[in-house]
């Protein structure tokens, strides 16, 4: 028998967790969880206790746990090629099926595909191509990124300061000088007795007065979460891309699509960007492209960026940015037998239709209860944020803990739902392959949460 109590006492004294409240977790304040296996759409913990999670690990695991065929593809891609560097145009046979299929999911206009091992590298690689790009196109000025308040992009230095929550700043000098954050696109906070369209035209102009005060010819890209992931999954007022695309156009400023939550999927289309008619110039994917069987992310890049990196290597050589792990022949084997399954499971359409029933059942049991302020939602990603005083739009007071409350009210009910980092709102992001049933069953035990909570804190 597996001496739990041992582990956990090695996990505190050695183990130091991302995202996690150091001394609550050295304490023991913060109970943890050691997660023994899992299959569909369930996990299970030390305890044998099982849990439908609703969240598919952190947006990732689309194609559902314990798939023994990705894990038999990684096994014999390992046992025949476990690694080779892809410097210097070396390759894999998986690498190189998997660009082409990358390539085949993605919108027209995209070209190569550059690889790396997370969601943060991949946008520190497409801040690199953007002044790289800028740089030989002799604009050494225009170097600026736009994001957004509430985007999500990584958490290093660069894509920390991206990312537009403050938590992700704190502590560490950021945002960085050449990273801007413009309005986010939430249609519910919008000022009162703005009308869906105005809120499209304010935040259009809001983000064209941004570059015209930071100068046009300093800034080079903007980019944004088709739906805003962890900022709170905020889904955009109807235009909002096309209104954002023509200020972009307008002063030359390249589109970064970040569909690391988006892509393959989760959207009930292939991407986020064909979904929201996006245009742009690069794409970011990562978790769903593997479904987290391995890490591996990729940049997509369009031809407008790759005709000028081609071009200047003529001129300056190979470009000076590499991993040792790009194009890992193990991650590239577990991504191709993901993309297998969601192509014949057809999970993109599941995700389409199970998502818009799950959307459409929050929406039927939550839009009226005194708990909550807003359902919002899109494909197989959406949320419930809860106010203290639903027509005013009053937020509780953090220091209750109303969201994370909630979150836990869902687990002790057997259900992983997660407390957004930015005010009190309950995200779901189940596994692709979510059945009807079972989103009743999340919705069930979402109910019983939020009621239970309710009668706290109401
Ligand atoms: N971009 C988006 C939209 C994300 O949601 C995330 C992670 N949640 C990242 C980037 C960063 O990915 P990673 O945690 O793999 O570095």
């Amino acid at each position: 028998m597996t001496d739990y109590q041992n582990l956990f006492e090695q996990d505190r004294a050695h183990f130091m967790h991302p995202s996690t409240h150091a001394h609550d977790h050295a304490s023991g304040a913060l109970p943890g969880k050691i997660i023994t296996g899992a299959s569909g759409v369930h996990i299970r913990d030390h305890q044998g206790r099982e849990y439908l999670d609703a969240f598919a690990g952190l947006y990732c695991v689309n194609i559902g746990y314990g798939r023994t065929e990705v894990a038999d593809a990684i096994y014999k891609q390992a046992k025949e090629l476990a690694y080779y560097h892809t410097y210097v145009g070396h390759s894999s046979e998986a690498i190189i099926e998997l660009s082409s299929r990358i390539i085949d999911w993605a919108p027209e206009g995209m070209k190569k595909v550059y690889y790396g091992l997370s969601g943060s590298d991949a946008n520190e690689t497409q801040i690199k191509l953007v002044r790289y790009y800028n740089n030989v196109l002799g604009r050494p000025l225009k170097k600026k990124i736009i994001s957004r308040q509430r985007g999500y992009h990584g958490s290093g230095i660069m894509t920390g300061s991206l990312t537009g929550l403050a938590s992700f700043h704190q502590h560490f000098d950021l945002p960085a000088a050449d990273i801007k954050h413009a309005a986010c696109p939430h249609f519910y906070k919008a000022p009162a007795g703005m009308d869906e369209a105005a809120f499209v035209r304010h935040c259009a102009e809001g983000l064209e007065k941004l570059i015209l005060a930071e100068g046009a010819d300093t800034v080079a890209a903007f980019i944004g979460e088709p739906v805003m992931g962890t900022g709170g999954i905020i889904v955009p007022p109807k235009g909002y891309w096309q209104a954002i695309q023509a200020v972009l156009d307008k002063y030359d400023i390249l589109l970064i699509a970040d569909e690391v939550v988006c892509a393959f999927g989760r959207l009930g289309d292939k991407m986020g960007s064909q979904r929201y008619g996006m245009k742009p110039d690069l794409m970011t994917t990562a978790k769903g492209l593997t479904s987290a069987y391995a890490p591996l992310s990729a940049v997509i890049v369009g031809d407008k960026v790759w005709s000028v990196i081609d071009s200047a290597s003529t001129r300056d050589g190979a470009m000076g940015h590499g991993w040792t792990y790009s194009g890992h022949p193990i991650c590239a084997a577990a991504a191709l037998a993901n993309l297998d399954i969601l192509e014949r499971e057809n999970i993109t359409a599941n995700a389409a239709e199970v998502g818009s029933y799950l959307n459409a059942q929050l929406r039927q049991t939550f839009e009226g209860h005194p708990l909550v302020g807003e359902v919002r939602g899109d494909g197989m990603l959406a949320a419930l944020e809860f106010m203290a005083d639903k027509d005013a739009r009053t937020p509780f007071d953090p220091a209750l803990k109303v969201g994370p409350k909630v979150s836990a009210a869902c687990l002790e009910r057997g259900m992983i739902a997660r407390a957004m980092p930015h005010g009190d709102i309950l995200g779901f992001a189940p596994p692709l392959v979510l059945t009807k049933a079972q989103a009743d069953e999340v919705v069930g035990i979402a109910k019983a949460a939020v009621d239970a909570v309710a009668n706290d804190v109401l």
